[in-house]
């Protein structure tokens, strides 16, 4: 993320200021802030999840409410130790996250975000009627911290314990947001089709974000009691729930940095806007509200990425020489171990075997019985006009819309009803026709997508940094493969900014990343120049030479029949002919269909 290095910058003035700030302020500004470190603790779990993973959620103050009071119950009634509570809390939290997750995460589009605001209203209720937490009325009397003998009690002191927690957990979510794991919850936002391809599990990617946000606002929950020293529903109910989105979403939801500015901006907002409002209006009532209501809309309509943005906008950093990621693999230090290479199969062996494939959309035939093999080290061409039913196809091999009926078999094992990342896993990798990049990720990134399988590193390690070594592999094999694409160049732009004809030289890089048996390149050579298709046809052949198989889309007829080893047509989904180029290139119904059309 490019954030994330820039925000770089920021962080030693910003620490050097956190560190004097309590010394200098005025108590009345030492709790504003604290406040404010306790609601960005939460709004930055909504970053994570709403704006990088591009899952909506109102009802993240449920969760702070689930941390306080586990810790206010458990330190009152039974007198368990507040440092103990803390991990208890988290429990509970994590419990109820995944189970609620499990749940409302298969929801989609707006039923996701009604899910939330519906348990968002029964913990609330279920915290204001449960007896034992005391009703309307909370729980009073939890105990303070302690570290070692001292209590910490004052604002002040607290104050240090909170912006420590933020910075950590901020710190935290970057690491973990410019990792493997990373980048495939970065996908989750518009990319999960693409990301099952290259193995991602996605659902598991939302059910872990979604439980991290959940402890996220659970720990905010637990300073909040021992800071307070008295817990009641009224904080963890949905209108708070909402106020932590905003924060989100007016600080720049998709930034690290912004939970801060967003949590701020609103708490300082909203203090001034209880102050003044009822003077203006000469009436008291919760006027701030509706300022809150109609800045939102503001928001939404004139600055969707937030206020983080216009920061670094107006201060920008000392530049960089360049993004963040690609230095793990340009770095001299990590071990530059090379990648385990997936042991291919006997060239000339049967890879894939499509037997009696057929694709129906309502009434629609768009893949007819259709039956061919793949031999590894063999370019098996497809072609046919245009909704013959050639990209179909490719999506029921691959498992990205399975087939209505037949059979798919690769290397051995039936294929046609596992998810695309389990096909994924076992060597098959492809491109889209309608290109599937990241486009505000770097290529290198993208690339390295398509490496996920390779590694291994998991959510805790990247958020400690634990992975910068098998980080440098996968980039190292990513930028390899770009390289051999031919866009070294183009390594470290964003991928948006690529020509269409290269972007689809990203969509191979990522697929090679895989380490693939069998590629399915769908129109690889579509906007490319004649030098840039020579380029690519040598690459095919080296890949063949390798002994990967490959099926290959495209309507460039030169291009085809000077690489294809066999040829099958299709027409209106259905098989028309097979055979080796020669023979297609005679066939009179091929000519009379396909070719001669073309011509
Ligand atoms: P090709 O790649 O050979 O140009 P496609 O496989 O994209 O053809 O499409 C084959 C036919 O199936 C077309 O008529 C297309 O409109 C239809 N089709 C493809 N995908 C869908 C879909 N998701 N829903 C309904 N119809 C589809
Ligand atoms: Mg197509």
């Amino acid at each position: 993320m490019k954030d994330s290095t820039r925000a770089a910058a920021y962080l030693l003035p910003f620490v050097a200021a956190l560190a004097v700030a309590p010394l200098l302020l005025p108590e009345f500004y030492v709790t504003l802030l604290n406040y404010i470190g306790l609601y960005a603790i939460v709004a930055l779990g909504l970053v994570m999840l709403t704006g990088v993973g591009g899952l909506t959620s109102f009802g993240q103050a449920a969760f702070v409410g689930l941390g306080a009071y586990t810790s206010a119950y458990l330190t009152t009634v039974h007198g368990l130790s507040p440092w103990l509570t803390l991990p208890a809390g988290l429990l509970v939290t994590a419990v109820v996250a995944v189970s609620l997750g499990l749940v409302t995460l298969r929801l989609s589009g707006h039923f996701l975000p009604l899910g939330t605001i519906a348990w968002g209203i029964s913990l609330y209720y279920l915290f204001g009627n449960l007896e034992v937490l005391g009703g309307h009325t909370g729980i009073s009397g939890i105990p303070p911290l302690q570290i070692l003998d001292r209590e910490i009690k004052s604002g002040r002191e607290f104050f240090y314990l909170i912006w420590a927690v933020l910075l950590v957990v901020v710190l935290g979510t970057r690491n973990l947001l410019d990792s493997r794991e990373g980048r495939a919850i970065r996908a989750l936002r518009g990319g999960s089709l693409m990301a099952e391809a290259m193995g991602v599990d996605t659902p598991r990617a939302k059910i872990v974000i979604f439980t991290v946000a959940a402890l996220y606002a659970s720990v905010s929950g637990w300073l909040y009691a021992h800071l307070q020293r008295f817990v009641n529903p009224t904080p963890f109910s949905l209108t708070q729930g909402i106020e932590y989105l905003f924060m989100a979403v007016v600080g720049g939801v998709a930034h690290v940095w912004g939970a801060i500015v967003g949590a701020g901006l609103i708490t300082i907002l909203k203090q001034w806007l209880q102050d003044w409002l009822p003077i203006v209006l000469g009436q008291s009532g919760n006027f701030e509200v509706i300022v809150f209501g109609l800045l939102m809309i503001f928001v939404l309509h004139r600055a969707r990425d937030g206020v983080w943005p216009i920061v670094t906008r107006l201060f920008p950093p000392p530049a960089r020489r360049r993004s963040a990621p690609t230095s793990v693999a340009e770095t001299e230090s990590p071990p530059r171990l090379p990648l385990a290479r997936r042991p291919r199969p006997e060239s000339g062996s049967l890879l894939l075997e499509v037997t009696r494939a057929s694709k129906r959309f309502g009434g629609l035939v768009a893949n007819d019985n259709v039956s061919f093999t793949v031999r590894a080290g063999e370019v098996m061409a497809l072609i046919g006009p245009n909704g013959a039913g050639k990209s179909t196809m490719f999506n029921g091999i691959s498992g990205v819309d399975p087939l209505t009926s037949g059979g798919v078999s690769f290397r051995g094992q039936r294929v046609e009803s596992l998810p695309a990342r389990d096909i994924a896993r076992l060597g098959m990798s492809r491109t889209f026709q309608h290109v599937r990049l990241l486009t505000g990720m770097s290529v290198i990134e993208n690339v390295a997508i398509g490496a996920h399988l390779r590694g291994e590193k998991g959510f805790l390690a990247a958020a400690c940094r634990a992975d910068r070594a098998e980080e440098a592999r996968l980039f190292d094999e990513a930028a390899w493969q770009i390289e051999r694409c031919g866009l070294a160049e183009q390594m470290h732009d964003a991928a948006g900014s690529l020509p269409l004809g290269k972007q689809r030289l990203v969509e191979i890089a990522r697929a090679l990343a895989a380490d693939p048996c069998l590629l399915l390149l769908d129109e690889p050579a579509a906007g490319l120049r004649y030098l840039e298709k020579q380029a690519l046809a040598d690459l095919l052949r080296r890949l063949r030479a390798e002994g990967i198989g490959i099926l290959l889309v495209e309507h460039d007829m030169d291009f085809v029949m000077g690489l294809a080893d066999r040829v099958l047509v299709m027409e209106f989904g259905r098989q028309l002919a097979t055979g080796l180029p020669a023979e297609i290139q005679r066939n009179p119904a091929v000519v009379e269909a396909y070719l001669g059309g073309v011509e």
